[in-house]
């Protein structure tokens, strides 16, 4: 099963401003298990792409929101989801037809383990 999971980054990942629940090494290791891997936040797609080199994660796409759509129709996946903290990342999630998790909702962490990412430390 391939997956695709877009991860927001302010309030969503811990190096978020603000930080959110969901660790680097979380996305680290969705990579490792060989799922695509990317970001979908406000930050310019530089500064995206800065911060993954930094924590050194080669993620396959760094989109604005809007860009969602495009991954959606560019990357061939058997599922999609986007987890984010707003609605705004739960509207253009569903707008793009990817499946939506809500970083604080319960059973997030409980849901990312079942699937296989348990690096959370
Ligand atoms: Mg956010």
């Amino acid at each position: 099963m391939l997956r695709l999971i877009s991860f927001d980054i302010d309030g969503t990942l811990e190096c978020g401003h603000p930080p959110g629940l969901i660790p680097i090494s979380i996305v680290r290791q969705a990579k490792a298990l060989g799922w695509i891997v990317g970001s979908c936040s406000d930050w310019p797609i530089s500064a995206q792409r800065a911060l993954w080199v930094e924590h050194d994660i080669p993620v396959d796409f760094a989109v604005g929101k809007p860009g969602l759509e495009n991954v959606r129709v560019e990357m061939a996946a058997d599922s999609y989801v986007h987890i984010g903290d707003t609605e705004i990342d739960r509207m253009y999630a569903l707008r793009a037809q990817f499946d939506f998790r809500h970083v604080n909702d319960d059973g997030l962490e409980e849901w990312l383990q079942e699937l296989g990412l348990t690096h959370f430390d």
